[in-house]
């Protein structure tokens, strides 16, 4: 099956059960203060979930062009390492806003994956909400129990903690259990390596997460306890390229179709080949990401810039250009040449990348030119600190100038330093790194970007975008 038509599939198994197709809100959120980009398909449902506005159909089912790269959702670090994680995914979802509640979304599920999509029933786990016994002292949520109990073996059947399986909208509002579906998909010898039956969370590429159903059917008071919601809501999404990676029986979502395309695209542009070597089996699959990423921000109107969502944009693309510099050896802007293929693939869904495919171009042109650049003079700057190190350490505040002042990625700085035998001082970068963002903490009000996290995460501030950039390690 094709990824359209994986796509069309669940659309209309739900539009058959009365849902209403939904177009995916924009990826870039403009009017939401505390959000930058949406990252769950419910996102735009948030005021009917709240009761602040009544929706016209009570459900709904959409594909949602998701991002995940600041505050609660952060899967940045793992893009390109781990096969599932991406920058850019779809999440599909179904919704009952008030409507059907847990016996309807459990079967449905079931049925829309075994029956009509024929999965092997023997590869699938499901996760119910344990209970909790901190002050909510919350019970097993027995009722998705036994009806999960009637469909699959009570083996498969796993227990999940409040972190994985109680979800909540904020410090306040609309909350409540969710039950998870995964795929074990690993081969017969892959489950031989692992005594005793599969796991859920095992850790495994091939054991991945493809559906959460929440039930919300909790209101969260200002003073933390819970009441009982007069109306209960459902609220799914399923990882669209984790169901393909299922469905067309392959290991990872990059060798799925929506994938392949682009990375036969980076192997002829840059004489690379997939699958041989690990190194650059990341920077390709970084690549075939990140692209993605930022064609459909700039098609939401959202440029690469030096501030909030655009800053966000310019670095992931500035990512990209410098995995494809260090490890497929891009000297020359080539990120651009790939929106053809992707527009190819995805356009029809998506109509904004056709209509906005020349200016993707165009931008993304422009912005690989001028970091390409930046790198470059990077490069011979850093050839400056290297001459005046003293011994095989080299000065951490001259590489945090070059990182801060040049732009010049830190981790390629390292990477350079240990080419040559090298080192970096790293307590002096960090020293420098700190004294930084404790001036921008004070300068600037902090900015929330994800309203999940209103309950005032500090570690969610963008600020902390750049910190964590600057230690990712490139492999
Ligand atoms: P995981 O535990 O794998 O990080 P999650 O629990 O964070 O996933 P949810 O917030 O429950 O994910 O989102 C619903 C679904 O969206 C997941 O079941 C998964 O299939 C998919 N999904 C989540 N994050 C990503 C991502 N970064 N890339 C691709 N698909 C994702
Ligand atoms: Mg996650
Ligand atoms: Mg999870
Ligand atoms: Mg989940």
């Amino acid at each position: 099956m094709t990824s359209k038509e994986i796509r069309s599939q669940f659309l209309n198994f739900y539009k058959e059960k009365d849902h209403k197709i939904v177009p995916s809100a924009p990826m870039v959120i403009k009017d939401d203060p505390t959000l930058m980009f949406t990252n769950a398909g419910m996102n735009q449902f948030k005021e009917f979930f709240l009761g602040n506005s009544i929706p016209k159909s009570p459900r709904a089912v959409d594909t949602q062009k998701c991002l995940r790269v600041s505050g609660k959702h952060n899967d940045l670090e793992e893009v390109g390492k781990d096969t599932y994680h991406h920058t850019m995914f779809e999440m599909l979802g179904n919704w009952s806003f008030g409507d059907y509640f847990k016996p309807e979304a459990i079967s449905w599920a079931w049925e829309l994956l075994t029956e009509v999509l024929k999965i092997d029933k023997d590869c699938l786990y499901v996760s119910v909400f344990e209970g909790s016994k901190d002050a909510d002292n919350l019970s097993l949520d027995t009722e998705a129990f036994d009806l999960w109990k009637a469909i699959v073996p009570e083996d498969r059947i796993i227990l999940g903690n409040k972190k994985d399986n109680f979800w909540e909208m904020g410090d306040q509002g609309p909350c409540g259990p969710c039950s998870e579906i995964h795929a074990d998909i690993r081969s017969a010898e892959e489950k031989a390596k692992v005594s005793g039956a599969s796991l859920v969370n095992a850790d495994h590429p091939q054991v991945v997460e493809i559906w959460n159903l929440v039930f919300m059917q909790y209101n969260r008071k200002a003073d933390g306890s819970l009441e009982p919601l007069p109306a209960k809501h459902v609220d799914t999404g399923m990882g669209f390229e984790r169901l393909c990676m299922v469905l067309q029986n392959v290991q990872s979502n990059y060798e799925t179709d929506v994938f392949k395309p682009i990375i036969r695209e980076i192997e002829a542009i840059t004489h690379s080949k997939y699958g041989k070597n690990e190194e650059t089996d990341i920077a390709i699959r970084v690549i075939a990401d990140h692209i993605r990423a930022v064609s459909f921000s700039i098609a939401d109107g959202q440029l690469p810039s030096n501030t909030g969502a655009g800053y966000v944009i310019r670095r992931i693309l500035r990512r990209a250009v410098r995995y494809g510099f260090t490890f497929l050896n891009t000297k020359e802007p080539f990120m651009y040449r790939l929106v053809s293929v992707l527009t190819e693939n995805m356009g029809d869904a998506f109509p904004e990348l056709k209509e906005q495919r020349q200016l993707i171009e165009n931008v993304i042109k422009e912005e690989e030119h001028s970091f390409l650049k930046t790198l470059d003079q990077g490069l011979v700057l850093l050839d400056q600190i290297i001459a005046n190190a003293k011994g095989k350490e080299v000065n951490g505040r001259k590489a945090f100038e070059l990182y801060d002042t040049y732009g010049f990625p830190i981790d390629l700085t390292a990477l350079i330093l240990s080419e040559k035998g090298l080192s970096l001082d790293e307590k002096g970068f960090e020293e420098a790194m700190q004294e930084q963002k404790n001036r921008s903490k004070s300068a600037s009000e902090i900015s929330k970007d994800d309203w999940e996290v209103l309950s005032g995460d500090l570690e969610q501030e963008f600020v902390g975008y750049d910190a964590l950039e600057a230690n990712v390690k490139l492999v």
